[in-house]
């Protein structure tokens, strides 16, 4: 296994800032889809709130008219029965005025398509006079609300009483009665004309409503008078405890609100007003569905436009960031095989160690660098002792194994991340040492001697019985006249003495007065 080294001296080239184009690309359709979203979500609510305002006005418009219609109908059968009240106080309704007053009655009927009768009671509550050609039979009217209302009350308002059933044909009446008195303001009777419940049937169907809506004509006490659609068994129940009487009336006299009726539980838009000249309140409801059907439809569609344009940048986006990234893949794998040839151009093979090329390269820097710094750079030449002798006995692949092992040795004592280890031909060795003066230089390549000692390789060829290295150290603090060249040959000229002195041994060469000098050997 070569080992690689991560150099300071192997150029990287200029590392360029990338934008994170996936992560970039993917916050861009996220904003994009969300800002669809968010914008479809705007224009759905503003139409939303558009309709509904549109449905208020209408419901407003709808309620007035309602209230209109209702005070100009009971209005004139109060003015009916106010002129034939003041007629009747004044000339009594003995025999001789009932012929005059039955044709007078028959006449306001006829005149008013609102009316169903006019019936005139006395004090006990038996007919007197009534718009019909005949006389009711029966037990007369003292146990009617209206009656027993007027016997109890002074007052000459006309009173609206609860929706009755018609004693003479059944029919569905809303009674507007007014008390008769005698000159001394004793009660003498009741003058009562029905109302044809049918009238406001007519009105309220007049008016175009979903079929959830709803239309009714109560008394303020909330008793029901009139509703749409007309549900028999309802009129005279009491709505006192829903929603408009309970809250919105206490508190307006007319308005809108949308609730979910106790009824029927639909959510509708009730429209409502209270009369001003009767105890009387009108409401129109829509139901929110029916207002709202519109924008559910458009809603809808518009919802799955978006959707499927949200899905189409979406599948945009999957196709693109899955592009990026396999050209990021791409990059990586490029980047690697960069990398790999790089290493591959600069180290050797078979050891790991850097190659001479690299050698050269970190050479001609650090001398650069120890010429501007005057700063002591050391080199240590390294040659396997009889590895001829070794190759012979063992063979070539033991002898590269053997090779291997030596480099790891060497580079396991280059400790700086400047140190050097270089596999500089064959079975020699180099390591340059950047700010390292020649003692230093010693120290590291009798470690070096005594590593590979310690593998223990065992050669017969050698006297020592086992692999061994001799060394040669050089330093000097460059200069501008120094080459490359000179510093490698007295390094390799130590080396030749190492040899010379006996192998296995660490030598440096001094330069002093041109003398050459063994500094230092060791068995
Ligand atoms: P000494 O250095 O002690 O004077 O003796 P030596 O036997 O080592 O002499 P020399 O340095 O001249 O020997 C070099 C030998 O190293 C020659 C060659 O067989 C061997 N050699 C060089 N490169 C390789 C290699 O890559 N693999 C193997 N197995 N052997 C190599
Ligand atoms: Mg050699
Ligand atoms: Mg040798």
């Amino acid at each position: 296994m070569p080992i690689l080294q991560n150099d300071p001296h192997i150029a990287t080239g200029v590392a360029l800032k990338r934008l994170p184009l996936r992560k970039a690309a993917v916050l861009f359709i996220a904003v994009v889809c969300l800002c669809l979203c968010g914008l479809l979500y705007l224009q759905l609510e503003q139409s939303r709130r558009h309709d509904l305002a549109v449905a208020e006005v209408a419901s407003s418009n709808l309620t007035r008219a309602m209230a209109q219609q209702a005070e100009d109908t009971f209005m004139k059968a109060d003015l009916v029965l106010t002129s034939l009240v003041d007629w009747i106080q004044a000339d009594g309704y003995g025999p001789p005025q009932r012929p005059r007053l039955q044709k007078t009655f028959a006449q306001r009927v006829q005149a008013l398509s609102q009316l169903h009768g006019i019936l005139l009671f006395d004090q006990k509550g038996q007919w007197i006079v009534t718009s019909f050609a005949d006389l009711p039979r029966g037990r007369g009217v003292a146990d009617r609300e209206y009656f027993m209302y007027h016997q109890q009350n002074v007052s000459s308002v006309a009173h609206i009483g609860p929706a009755i059933r018609s004693r003479e044909n059944g029919e569905w009446i809303i009674p507007v009665s007014k008390r008769i008195n005698d000159k001394n303001g004793h009660f003498q009777g009741v003058l009562l004309a029905g109302i044809k419940m049918s009238y406001f049937d007519q009105f309220f169907k007049s008016f175009s409503l979903d079929d959830n809506g709803s239309m009714f004509l109560g008394l303020t006490d909330g008793t029901l008078l009139a509703r749409r659609p007309f549900v028999e068994a309802q009129i005279g129940s009491s709505l006192a405890n829903g929603e408009i009487f309970q809250t919105l009336l206490p508190n307006a006299p007319s308005g809108n609100a949308t609730f979910r009726s106790v009824v029927d539980g639909t959510v509708r838009l009730y429209g409502y007003r209270q009369l001003d000249a009767y105890p009387l309140v009108v409401s129109a409801a829509s139901s929110r569905d029916s207002i709202l059907k519109g924008w559910y439809d458009t809603a809808f569609r518009s919802s799955v436009i978006v959707a499927l344009v949200v899905l189409g940048i979406g599948l945009f986006g999957w196709v693109f960031v899955r592009q990026v990234r396999l050209g990021e893949q791409v990059e990586a794998d490029l980047r690697k095989a960069k990398e790999a040839l790089k290493l591959i151009a600069t180290h050797d093979s078979l050891t790991g160690l850097a190659n001479r090329r690299l050698f050269e390269q970190a050479l001609d820097i650090e001398f650069g660098r120890g010429i501007r710094q005057s700063s002591s750079l050391s080199l240590i030449m390294l040659d396997i002792d009889y590895f001829k002798r070794y190759n012979d006995a063992y063979g070539h692949v033991a002898g590269d194994h053997c090779l291997a092992q030596v480099a790891r040795a060497v580079k396991s004592c280059c400790h700086r991340k400047a140190d050097l280890a270089v596999r500089y031909g064959g079975e020699e060795f180099a390591v340059l040492l950047p700010d390292t003066d020649i003692h230093g230089a010693m120290v590291i390549a009798e470690h070096i001697r005594r590593a590979v000692m310690a593998k223990n390789i065992s050669h017969s060829g050698s006297p020592n019985g086992f692999v061994t290295v001799s060394l040669g150290c050089y330093s000097f603090v460059p200069t501008r006249l120094d080459s490359t060249e000179v510093f490698i040959g007295r390094a390799d000229a130590a080396l030749y003495q190492a040899k010379h002195s006996g192998r296995n041994r660490s030598a440096v060469l001094s330069i002093d007065g041109g003398v050459e000098e063994l500094m230092r050997s060791d068995r």
